[in-house]
């Protein structure tokens, strides 16, 4: 396929090339993406559940909606997307990974510079002190409480209404400040600011490829668009590359 080798051109062209991923790069490890046609928001509304405010307002089902998420995240492993990344980062192709996804599948996969701008579904925090607990916490009680501050124990990912965690955020925006290529792999690109990790790489001149199923709003400001799944442009990408040398 043309775009396959366009595609392994850039990558070895590139100094500081870095992946951004959405909920596209794991729905072959079986997990639903929120707007695709099998999405999750179809089901749910989002601002209802998956809000500050529903964890302040509607708790109960804030808890049950997370405990239903992590049990479907169980015995999820990662996919092709998931281990093709780690190998490229291995082979010194790849610089670093920011995902939005919450599943951890891409530490999981082997990735070691993995920036989880939107948290961790596998952790958890007590909103009141700060206290980590593993997410086993959210099983314990229909509302877990802090052992040390009796305060909520939720899960350790970014609600609708809530800011992004700054150390993972800031590390991600340092990286698109050094990237000069950029693969935005599974995404809509219509979550901010995280979209804007993307934009600000092909904003400093360097060179943008998105591959998703579905068109986005940034295809036409795009080097290179392929609109096929995620899994078989990567493991394309790797033979390109090993066919080569
Ligand atoms: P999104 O659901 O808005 O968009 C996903 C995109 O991926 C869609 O445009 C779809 O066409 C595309 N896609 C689906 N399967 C694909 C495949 N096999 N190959 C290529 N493309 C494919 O997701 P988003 O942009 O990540 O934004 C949604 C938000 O939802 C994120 O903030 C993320 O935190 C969260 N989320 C995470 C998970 C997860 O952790 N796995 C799952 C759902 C949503």
């Amino acid at each position: 396929m043309e775009s396959i080798k366009k595609l392994a051109d850039m990558i070895l062209e590139s100094q500081y090339a870095i992946a951004f991923t959405g909920a596209g790069a794991s729905t072959e490890s079986g997990i639903p993406d929120f707007r695709g046609p099998n999405g999750l928001w179809k089901q749910y509304r989002a601002e209802e559940i998956a809000s500050r405010w529903a964890l302040e307002n509607n708790t109960h089902d804030f808890f049950e909606f997370y405990r239903m998420r992590l049990a479907a995240m169980e015995n999820i492993k990662p996919n092709r997307v998931h281990y093709g990344l780690a190998e490229l980062e291995n082979m010194g192709l790849l610089k670093a990974v920011i995902t939005q996804n919450i599943d951890g599948l891409h530490k999981k996969a082997g990735s070691k510079r993995v920036y989880e701008i939107h948290g961790n579904i596998r952790e958890a925090y007590c909103d009141r002190c700060g206290k980590k607990y593993p997410a086993e916490k959210l099983l314990e009680e229909d509302i877990p409480t802090c052992d040390v501050c009796g305060g909520i124990v939720r899960p350790n990912v970014v609600l609708f209404g809530e800011g992004l965690p700054q150390d993972q955020w800031i590390g991600a925006v340092r990286e698109a400040e050094a990237a000069d290529l950029v693969l935005s792999i599974g995404s809509s690109l219509t979550v901010y600011p995280a979209a804007m990790i993307p934009i600000t790489v092909k904003e400093a001149g360097g060179k943008l490829v998105i591959i998703n199923l579905e068109p986005t709003g940034y295809d036409s400001m795009a080097d290179l668009v392929i609109h096929e799944k995620a899994g078989d442009v990567i493991e394309a990408l790797l033979e390109e590359i090993k066919n080569r040398g």
